[in-house]
């Protein structure tokens, strides 16, 4: 199975943050000032898609488009949460508790032994959906296949709310996948759709019916898998990829013309801004950092890292600001012009769950 939640962003924005916008236009994106603000939508709801708004699309263009829409400063950090939430409920059904998370709001389970428990796959499906919905306030759609990459066709058959099965037998699966465009199939990208429509190839069931001699002139030593997933042929196993965890934050900052040593107000400056960048984003993403560690590359392009840690995890921009400015004074050679400097967080924990669920109810 592959899951995927519906306008995921945009649902938890309504569902989950402001019930009152369920069934109404929504985006998430900046505000876009009566047509006058700057920036893109983020994620837009199925009934602000129906106005014609997609992600992407400038948000004084969607403003156009539905001027009724709401436009709300996304979260990450309610994203990551409801993520969690969803991706927990997918172990408790998949085989063997593995499950294979493709991005915050996807992933493909194996309930080739679970199912077994049903009257079909799609009674499970519906359970699935069921579960994430009462649990999460989530909407979500299923893809029931073979394989992952016929699953994860599938899921898109038939959004919002959604369940396609593809049966198990070679010749259904083929079926399914005959009519549709080669970008359908995930890996294939505009540039490689674009290759393949200049040799005439435009939907799956014309690479089915061709050889892989007569496909190679198009896609070289991509043809065999090509080939396969054309046909619907994938053996992948499903690996759990393990709990989401991000191991760093950085930033650093090339000079225009090499800085002096004694311009150590300019110098801090620019530390102090990448630690601001790396403050908003550790709060944003409910993470705290425990080690500190500056880079600095001098004018003759040696380079040293060095690294401090903080007796308290902390998420405060004060503190590491503080920290990196300190380890860069002492650190640093006082008679080199610098190049470079950056700032990088390690050692991150998760604000506690607990805590995040507080602020958000
Ligand atoms: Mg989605």
């Amino acid at each position: 199975m592959h899951i995927d939640m519906d306008a995921f962003f945009a649902s938890v924005e309504a569902y989950r943050n402001h019930p009152e916008l369920v069934g109404m236009p929504v985006c998430v994106g900046h505000d876009p000032k009566g047509g006058t603000g700057r920036g893109v939508v983020r994620a837009a709801s199925y009934e602000a898609r129906a106005k014609g708004i997609h992600s992407g699309m400038p948000v004084s263009q969607a403003y156009r488009l539905c001027p009724d829409a709401t436009f709300v400063n996304g979260s990450f950090e309610c994203y990551s949460i409801a993520s969690d939430e969803f991706m927990e409920i997918l172990r408790e059904f998949a085989d063997g508790g593995r499950v294979r998370r493709a991005s915050i709001d996807e992933a493909y389970i194996d309930v080739s032994e679970g199912a077994e428990l049903y009257e079909s796959p799609r009674e499970l499906a519906i359970e699935i959906q069921e579960e994430i919905r009462i649990r999460t306030l989530l909407p979500c759609s299923v893809g029931i296949a073979p394989n992952m990459s016929v699953a994860k066709i599938a899921t898109g058959m038939n959004k919002p709310r959604g369940i396609t099965l593809v049966g198990p037998d070679p010749v259904d699966v083929e079926k399914f996948l005959d009519p549709l465009s080669v970008d359908a199939l995930n890996g294939v990208g505009k540039k490689t759709a674009e290759r393949l429509q200049k040799f005439g190839i435009e939907t799956l069931g014309q690479i089915q019916r061709m050889t892989i001699p007569e496909l190679w002139p198009a896609m070289g030593r991509s043809s065999v898998w090509l080939h396969r997933r054309a046909r619907g042929i994938d053996e992948r196993p499903i690996i759990d990829n393990g709990p989401r965890v991000r191991k760093s934050i950085s930033k650093d900052r090339t000079f225009m013309k090499d800085i002096a040593p004694e311009e150590f107000d300019y110098l801090h400056e620019a530390l102090r801004t990448m630690c601001t960048r790396i403050g908003e984003k550790l709060r944003k993403k409910a993470l705290r950092f425990k080690t500190v560690t500056v880079k600095m590359r001098y004018s003759d392009y040696s380079t040293i890292q060095r690294s401090r840690s903080i007796p308290v995890e902390s998420d405060a921009t004060s503190l590491l600001e503080k920290v990196a400015i300190e380890i860069f004074e002492q650190k640093r050679n006082h008679n080199k012009s610098m190049r470079l400097v950056g700032v990088k967080v390690s050692q991150l924990s998760e604000v506690s769950e607990q805590l995040c669920l507080t602020e958000f109810l």
